[in-house]
């Protein structure tokens, strides 16, 4: 399997060179040659496989001859080791569970997975790989844990100081080994801003191999799609057109999950639900693509304005924008509507969402049930990462679970940084 660039002005390349170097050399984003439909059986007989099992099937053609069969089957056990329940709160809607990671968000799965194929890939060559990733929260914590202690990477996660949670700014400087936290004098775009001209800065680049640990790289993305069929193996005997809904704010998740559907997983629709942030809900109705600022929200881990895997659900659909609008809608929520969703959802259901699953349950919503449908929203972090905002919405307390619980009292070790000179200076001095 060869991975070409969606700029087309760069070699193509095998999976390891794709997730070393993150994004192409003309900057363009990574994307699979061929995608080849699994055979009708696999899904005739998925109850009966295990998620290693499924995993391997489907993530296979992606990896190639890359990393051999009994290696990559360990790396998904290793990766799987939690669990992804679909938990049905109405009649014909369930929420699909992906917070049972060591992060307690979506974002564990691809994390981990990047992390095991890099430190796979190192072996052999020697070469050091420095993850440089910028985080407004969520990212930094699953790719602290998913890199922890991995050999021949170094990651350095850039985060704004005082915009994150308490407990996603445990997650991502309490660890130590290979994981460093530089604490930023500034917003979530000024650390995006200062990633993005460390990797067009040859003075670094000509010394250390930096890669991206965001979903731009396929290693981060791809893993994503067995989410959608783990779903499937559980709600399959309802014998339903199934509608997906996947709160949305740079389109990974979405977009793995059209690439299962490709791999010929039965989906009847695909509900990108966002926030405010509503870049690609506008391009449907007007097929203008338009990107704009980002805008802060209670569905923080969504504020995007300029979402980075749009461009490979339009290739998905070979840019032809009638064919996207068959099987994808979107639609955009603001804050009241996802506070009362979650106030709905608790009264009716006793069940506590998240502000992004209260968005996925909206999209559902929204977009209108049919007969014969069942629909699933993605609950893609635990609403205890989002504490304040969950408690004071419907007035209750939610527990600690141990995996959060573990980095409470462990203490902050974080590199202060003002701009782009200081972060330049601490790359060059680790890669001496
Ligand atoms: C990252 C994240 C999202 C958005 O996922 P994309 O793949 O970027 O669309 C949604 N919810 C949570 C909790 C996240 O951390």
């Amino acid at each position: 399997m060869q991975y070409y660039s969606l700029h087309h002005n760069a070699p193509n390349v095998p999976f390891s060179e794709a997730v070393i170097k993150g994004l192409a050399p003309d900057k363009g984003l990574y994307f699979p040659e061929k995608i080849s439909p699994l055979p009708t059986s696999f899904f005739d007989k998925i109850k009966s496989l295990d998620n290693i099992e499924i995993g391997y099937q489907a993530i296979k053609q992606f990896v190639g001859d890359q990393i051999p069969e009994p290696v990559l089957r360990d790396i998904l056990k290793d990766v799987l080791s939690f669990d992804f329940p679909v938990v049905e709160i109405e009649d014909s809607i369930g929420t699909l569970e992906l917070f049972h990671g060591p992060t307690m968000a979506f974002k564990d799965v691809g994390a981990r997975f990047m992390a095991r194929c890099l430190e796979y890939f190192n072996q052999t060559n020697e070469n050091k790989v420095t993850v440089l990733v910028a985080t407004s929260g969520d990212t930094g914590g699953a790719v602290a844990q998913g890199f922890l202690g991995v050999k021949g990477v170094d990651v350095v996660i850039l985060y704004p100081s005082g915009k994150v949670s308490d407990i996603q700014e445990r997650q991502l400087t309490t660890l130590g080994q290979n994981i460093t936290a530089l604490e930023v004098d500034g917003v979530f775009d000024d650390c995006q801003d200062m990633v993005k001209t460390a990797f067009l800065d040859t003075s670094i680049t000509d010394y250390m191999q930096l890669t991206s640990a965001n979903s731009i790289n396929v290693a981060r993305w791809l893993p994503q799609l067995l989410y959608f069929l783990f779903a499937y193996k559980q709600v399959k005997s309802k014998g339903k057109d199934i509608v997906f809904s996947v709160p949305s704010g740079n389109f990974g998740n979405i977009c793995a999950g059209i690439v299962a559907h490709k791999l010929g997983l039965p989906v009847k629709q695909f509900v990108a639900s966002t926030n405010i942030n509503d870049t690609v809900v506008k391009y449907m109705e007007t097929s203008t693509y338009t990107p704009k600022p980002s805008k802060a929200t209670i569905s923080n881990a969504m504020d995007v304005g300029n979402p980075s895997n749009f461009i490979r659900i339009q290739e998905l659909f070979d840019t032809n924008f009638e064919a996207l609008k068959s099987l994808f809608s979107a639609y955009s929520f603001d804050d009241d509507s996802t506070k009362e969703a979650m106030k709905k959802i608790y009264k009716q259901s006793n069940y506590i969402a998240d502000p992004h699953g209260a968005v996925g349950y909206l999209g559902l919503k929204k977009k209108g049930m049919q007969q014969n449908e069942y629909g699933i929203f993605l609950e893609t972090a635990h609403p205890v990462k989002f504490r304040d905002i969950v408690e004071e919405t419907l007035d209750t307390s939610i527990a600690i679970p141990d995996q959060i619980e573990k980095v409470m009292n462990k203490e902050k070790v974080s590199v202060k940084i003002k701009g782009y000179t200081e972060l330049k200076d601490f790359l060059l001095n680790i890669s001496k």
